[in-house]
């Protein structure tokens, strides 16, 4: 299903629209990578040549990342054996990153979950709840991952899926690729992972709409330029169990069960996709209060939470930025520096 889905939008991806010369010119690619559709709009001189360029930028890491493509480089790694193995400059920094991360969040980002998260059926669609014995043999089963240069070695019963930093990273390298192109006005929309390049082509900043976790259409609108905004929600991948809870793709590292944290959305803001792509899964394992405390203690982003009881919390670098939606009832609290 999803090999005939990726076909089609395969292409898709050709049909790029071009503007004519008097107007900005304007080009849409559509691609399905990386497990998710994502949209490419690219403005100004040659945009249909960079945002072509962009979409075949995607295609590559995507063959390198992905977890299931037997010949994807992570696939590779996965799959050595416990032998070290030379990867390429992209993937190494990724792995690399992602492990300072984990460290950074303490452990609330953890790359080493692809065999839990295998057992939940979250890589597959067939969805089941794993003993708690299974789920502890598992999460015992894995080591540490060594990585020196551009060598990884993986102990034998680790597996590495990074997918929780992969798309930002994605746009990291993608916008630097545009500007490096002469693009000042591009939106990358990785899935849910937003990238602005600049701002739109009239000059006024991109307008992004904060779905609402629990129903129809947006909770609130951002507005952003030359920044990153990622979401980590668990109305993205999810099951109802046959007791009625539901259980979501981002899953706890201390108890290898979906995050019940008290937060059905976090999204973060800020220059770096890797960074934001990274704190939102971290933050939404971590829960408000610990998310509150990590902001406090670093900079370098900025964040909208949602709880389960629909309330909103953002930090002050966004507040004039944010528009809560017309009938939003909730509370929106504001974290600033003392
Ligand atoms: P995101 O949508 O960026 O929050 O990434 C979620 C994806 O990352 C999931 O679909 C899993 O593949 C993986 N994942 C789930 N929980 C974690 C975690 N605690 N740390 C790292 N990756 C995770
Ligand atoms: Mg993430």
């Amino acid at each position: 299903m999803f090999g005939f889905i990726r076909r089609l939008l395969a292409v898709s991806a050709v049909l790029l629209s071009a503007g004519c010369s008097a107007q900005p010119q304007e080009a849409r690619v559509t691609i399905y990578a990386m497990d998710t559709v994502m949209s490419l709009t690219v403005y100004g001189e040659n945009a249909a040549e960079n945002a072509a360029n962009a979409a075949a930028k995607i295609n590559e890491l995507s063959a390198l990342w992905s977890v299931t493509d037997e010949s994807s480089e992570l696939y590779r790694l996965n799959h050595s054996g416990g032998m070290p193995m030379e990867v390429s400059a992209e993937t190494a920094e990724l792995i690399r990153f992602s492990l300072e991360m984990g460290e950074d969040t303490g452990g609330a980002l953890d790359i080493t979950l692809y065999p839990v998260l295998r057992e939940w059926g979250f890589t597959t669609g067939e969805y089941r709840i794993p003993d708690e014995e299974r789920i502890s043999e598992l999460l015992s089963a894995r080591g540490t991952p060594e990585i020196y240069g551009s060598t990884v070695a993986l102990p034998e019963g680790t597996e590495l899926d990074t997918g929780a930093v992969a798309k930002g990273c994605t746009g990291d390298i993608l916008a630097e690729q545009l500007r490096s192109a002469g693009v000042t006005s591009a939106l990358l929309d990785l899935g849910g992972n937003i990238h602005a390049v600049g701002g739109r082509a009239d000059g006024s900043d991109w307008r992004l709409g904060i779905k609402d976790p629990r129903g129809e259409g947006n909770i609130a609108v951002l507005e952003l330029r030359d920044k990153a905004a990622v979401t980590s929600g668990d109305y993205e991948r999810y099951f109802i169990g046959e007791d009625g809870v539901r259980y979501c793709h981002i899953l706890d590292p201390k108890t290898g069960r979906p995050a019940d944290s008290g937060l059905c959305s976090v999204t973060v803001i800020g220059e770096e996709g890797r960074l934001c792509d990274a704190l939102s899964t971290a933050l939404f394992v971590m829960g408000k209060d610990a998310a509150k405390e990590y902001r406090l203690s670093r900079g370098g982003f900025d964040m909208i939470l949602i709880d389960t009881d629909g309330n909103i919390l953002i930090t002050e670098g966004i507040e004039e930025d944010f528009f809560p939606a017309e009938g939003f009832s909730g509370e929106v609290e504001v974290l600033r520096r003392q």
